[in-house]
């Protein structure tokens, strides 16, 4: 089975694996875990931050960034359809006690002017407590749902000094910077340079089993380890599964590249096939996402043959490269696809 429903599903490599077995350990509770330490000091480094916090997901990750930067009944701005507005379980109302106001816009991008609405100004003959705080302005880098797009730098950074002109707090979802930075050379610096903190997963593209980390100023990072614990968050010999995520970051970053061409052959290969659809633009990174008229029987019948791919909704499938899929896979995966949409359509 050729597997592109995610880029989760990685397994981890042999080399992988070896560098896991052969881990220093210690107790991750006690700050005392060699391996963690060095992956939360490599991490920092490599985003221009002075400190990172191992976590278990991206998931907890983010949360704990906006538990740290916010009260209860705060409003954090976030891109239409971002991963913390819909696939974290209302974790910012459940567990921050704030609302998250989507805002609209191209590819997984809103504008400055855009945060600036949003932001309540208080007109002079009203108090100022009958408006809601707006707290948090975060940004997701690549944005998973418009299609593994990638913010255009200027526009990032314009967003984000607009949210501190506001007293806002700056978050990075960077779930997938590393594709970011693969896709246009930018660095992850660059991108993370303007945000207070920036969450990023080692279990996605890179292909380490377990875990996130949060980056940000040294005395941010200290704060958000209480939340870190408080989440459930705190692991003992992490070291293990942190070595995997340390093997990722000097061996998988590099070869993103090849997950986006292979991204982009598959994506140009299915806009020349009958009844599918597919915004080339959009496929920036490694994700590619088309349209059919049915989903799911179309999804079933590509499984049938081998090819595994999310229907997402009754219209939209999904297609993640990744380090477990070659170019062999990707020619077999167009061809299962080829022979799928023709063979509905009656086309030869
Ligand atoms: C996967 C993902 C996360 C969450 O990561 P988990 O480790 O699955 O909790 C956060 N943001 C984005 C954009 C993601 O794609």
């Amino acid at each position: 089975m050729i597997d592109l429903r995610s880029d989760t599903i990685t397994q981890p490599t042999d080399a992988m694996r070896r560098a896991m077995a052969d881990a220093p350990v210690g107790d991750d509770v006690y700050h005392d875990d060699p391996t963690v330490n060095r992956l939360e000091e490599r991490v920092a480094e490599l985003l221009g931050k002075e400190a990172a916090v191992y976590l278990p997901s991206g998931t907890m990750s983010n949360q704990v960034a906006l538990r740290f930067h916010t009260e209860p009944g705060d409003t954090i701005l976030t891109a239409r359809d971002a991963h913390i507005a819909i696939h974290e379980i209302a974790a910012p109302a459940a567990l921050s006690g704030v609302t998250v106001h989507e805002l609209p816009g191209a590819d997984g991008t809103f504008t400055s002017a855009q945060v600036r609405a949003a932001v309540p100004q208080p007109s002079p003959s009203l108090p100022y407590w009958l408006f809601p705080p707006v707290t948090v302005v975060a940004a997701e880098n690549t944005h998973n749902a418009a299609g593994g797009t990638i913010w255009p730098l200027e526009q990032l950074v314009d967003v984000a000094n607009t949210g501190h002109a506001l007293g806002l707090a700056t978050h990075l979802d960077g779930a997938r910077l590393w594709n970011a930075a693969a896709g246009t050379g930018i660095s992850e610096a660059d991108y993370a340079r303007v945000f207070d903190t920036t969450s990023v997963c080692f279990s996605k593209g890179l292909g380490a089993p377990v875990g996130s980390a949060l980056v940000g100023n040294r005395d941010v990072i200290d704060a958000t380890r209480r939340f870190k614990q408080m989440y459930g968050g705190g692991m003992r010999q992490a070291g293990i599964v942190a070595a995997g995520a340390l093997y990722a970051l000097d061996h998988h970053r590099a070869r993103l590249v090849e997950d986006h061409d292979r991204a982009r052959r598959f994506a140009e290969a299915l806009a020349e096939l009958p009844g599918i659809e597919v915004d080339l633009a959009r496929v920036q990174t490694n994700m590619v996402y088309f349209a059919v008229d049915d989903g799911e029987a179309f999804a079933a019948r590509c499984r049938h043959e081998g090819l595994d791919m999310i229907a997402l909704s009754p219209t939209q499938i999904r297609a993640v490269f990744h380090l477990g899929v070659s170019d062999a896979d990707t020619d077999r995966a167009i061809d299962i696809v080829r022979q799928v949409a023709t063979a509905r359509t009656g086309g030869v």
